[in-house]
């Protein structure tokens, strides 16, 4: 009988210690999917072209170094509900934004489709959608089937997207006029126009972004090709950025002739407000005597920090090209405002080259020729060469690479 006791308390206590184990290994589980062995991520390969910030520089961020620690969905859509409760150190007040028309519905679908299966699905930040005039409820049905996140609709307040006091409406329309007869691409549209100014100096200030902090701007029928295995909001975050782009372009001067030199006046009027690093001779063409060479970060992608723009510096700014009417009487881009603007409130260590998300929009596109990106897209000969970083003279080069080049080179 004392055996049996023996054995039977034995048993007890195997059973007991056979359940606290599986109990911890279920607590477990998720950390250990965590640490599975991190693949390098392809961002590593180009220390040359923009090294790591010296380990002894404890203070700075360390971009790569956080790519490598935090890529493989580290932080899950369950790390983003245990941050809800208060582990962790938070999730970001993020949103995905879009401007966007109810006719653009098809678009939209196809642009969320892509990213919720390249990054949202994981991390399920919500999408907010603006527009001039309300939602349908065929638009509002048709998008929010295609995520699990939370969807709001939004309409622009009306002072925010029609034409300001101060500018001349007969002058605007005769610009309208000439900006069509010589093409500068949707020129003609007043409705453009509002557009360009909203991107530039309003969706920051929309009453409905106020508690948010970070911001990704996807347009209707663009395209996402790679698999996004970090958290790029908790990205940006960690590393102190401001603000992130993927292409660049150069973009029709003819869009924006008075530009430059109210930019120069405003900097020469405003000293005190451009920031000591700032670095704008990646955007300087030496061969015209310094002035600017239309490199401008192709503003349709973005991931930024909605802080920034609200920041004092970018107002005034802001407020400097409106007044002027830049927007009306020629076709000021939020695409050259926001480059010229981040030039000059932004030191470059807190300007993201998301080289990693394969994206397109209408015939520009940027496909990553590293593989274990998880890209469905061929990367071109000029994504190739751009990699392998051709000398600038290459005839193979995209003109616009010339300006990433510029800026990482600078
Ligand atoms: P492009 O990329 O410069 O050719 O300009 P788009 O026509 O793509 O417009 C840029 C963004 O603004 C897109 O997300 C459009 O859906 C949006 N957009 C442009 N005009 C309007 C408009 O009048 N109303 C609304 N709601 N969205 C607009
Ligand atoms: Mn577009």
């Amino acid at each position: 009988a004392r055996l049996r006791q023996y054995i039977s308390s034995r048993r007890r206590a195997v059973l007991i210690l056979l359940s606290v184990l599986t109990f911890a290994l279920l607590l477990a589980m998720p950390r250990c999917r965590n640490a599975a062995p991190a693949t390098v991520h392809d961002l590593a390969v180009y220390h040359p072209i923009r090294p790591a910030l010296p380990a002894t520089d404890k203070k700075r961020p360390d971009p790569i170094k956080w790519l490598e620690e935090n890529s493989n969905n580290r932080h899950s859509v369950v790390d983003g509900y245990m941050s809800n409760f208060g582990f962790g150190s938070g999730k970001p007040r993020a949103a995905l934004i879009s401007l966007v028309r109810n006719s653009e519905l098809e678009g939209m679908m196809q642009s969320m489709r892509q990213l919720e299966y390249r990054w949202n699905r994981k991390y399920r930040y919500p999408w907010i959608f603006f527009n001039d005039e309300p939602f349908t409820e065929d638009f509002k049905a048709g998008t929010r089937n295609l995520t699990a996140a939370k969807c709001y609709y939004e309409v622009v307040p009306r002072g925010h997207w029609s034409l300001p006091d101060w500018i001349d409406e007969s002058r605007f329309m005769n610009s309208l006029e000439y900006l069509g007869t010589i093409g500068v691409g949707k020129g003609w549209m007043v409705s453009y126009h509002h557009m360009c100014r909203w991107n530039s100096g309003f969706f920051y200030k929309h009453p409905f972004l106020k508690n948010y902090d970070w911001y990704w701007r996807v347009e209707p029928d663009v395209h996402y090709f790679c698999d996004i295995d970090y958290d790029v909001f908790r990205f940006m975050r960690d590393n102190n950025m401001k603000y992130g782009f993927n292409m660049n372009i150069l973009d029709d001067a003819r869009s924006f002739p008075s530009l430059w030199t109210r930019t120069r006046a405003f900097a020469a009027a405003h000293l005190g407000l451009i920031h000591p690093e700032a670095d704008l001779g990646w955007l300087l063409d030496p061969q015209a005597g310094g002035e600017y060479n239309n490199c401008q970060f192709f503003s349709n992608f973005e991931i930024g920090s909605l802080n920034f723009w609200r920041g004092e510096g970018n107002e005034a700014y802001f407020n400097w090209l409106d007044k002027a009417g830049g927007f009306y009487y020629e076709r000021f881009g939020d695409a050259p405002v926001h480059t010229l603007s981040v030039a000059m409130f932004v030191p470059k260590s807190e300007i993201w080259y998301f080289r990693d998300i394969g994206y397109q929009h209408d015939i520009n596109h940027h496909c990553p020729p590293h593989r274990e990106a998880k890209c469905s897209c061929q990367p071109t000969k000029m994504d190739e060469n751009f990699y392998k970083l051709v000398p600038l003279e290459s005839p193979q080069r995209k003109p616009a690479d010339t300006c990433i080049r510029q800026f990482l080179g600078g």
